[in-house]
């Protein structure tokens, strides 16, 4: 995938309350603006890479594309699992991230439950030892964490584009 590695930041807002926290694997949405600047070749399925909360650490992350219920599957959705356990939620806080390998397409599960848990504990372990590669633990250090915006609110949409044209470019 040529896009990869792909750095995007933007403001974590509220999910389809999917209950994604009540099964252990919250995962952090990001709005519209960031979800319409991934490029067309970063299909759905599950990513791994790096992402930070705010100016806080640098942890794993696996993220899930795919397609938006609320745009009649039109759109995709992104959403972050940040490998770490919070003290508290962060919605409103910007979250940056930096996906770095592809792990596998999405799968319809339907009720299944087990499954779904097993899977997702699945990719979590893929994507923490693919992680350890010297070639992607140095994204973790990339300068690109180290300069978050300050506030959520002084953030435009168009912030987050222009550090994916920034970083990406290079
Ligand atoms: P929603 O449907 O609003 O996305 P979720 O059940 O998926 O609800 O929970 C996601 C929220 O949980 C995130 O927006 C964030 O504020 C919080 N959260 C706490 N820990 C994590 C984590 N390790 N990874 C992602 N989100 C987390
Ligand atoms: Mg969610």
């Amino acid at each position: 995938m040529k896009s990869l590695p792909y750095f995007c930041r933007g403001e974590v807002i509220r999910g389809f309350g999917r209950g994604s926290k009540e099964l252990g694997i919250p995962t952090a949405n990001f709005p519209d603006s960031v979800v319409d600047n991934l490029p067309a070749d970063i299909g759905t399925g599950i990513y791994y890479g790096w992402a930070c909360v705010g100016n806080g650490d640098v942890y794993k992350m696996v993220m899930s594309i795919g397609w938006n219920p609320y745009y009649k599957n039109t759109k995709k959705s992104m959403e972050t699992h940040v490998i770490h356990t919070f003290k508290e939620d962060f919605y409103g806080e910007i979250l940056s991230v930096v996906m770095v390998g592809y792990i596998r397409p999405e799968r319809s599960y339907d009720s299944l439950v087990e499954a779904l848990i097993t899977a997702i504990s699945n990719d979590i372990e893929e994507a923490k030892a693919k992680l350890e590669l010297p070639e992607h633990l140095k994204l973790r250090k990339d300068n690109f964490f180290t300069s978050v915006p300050s506030s959520s609110s002084a953030v435009p949409s168009t912030a987050a584009s222009t550090s994916q044209t920034i970083m990406n470019g290079h």
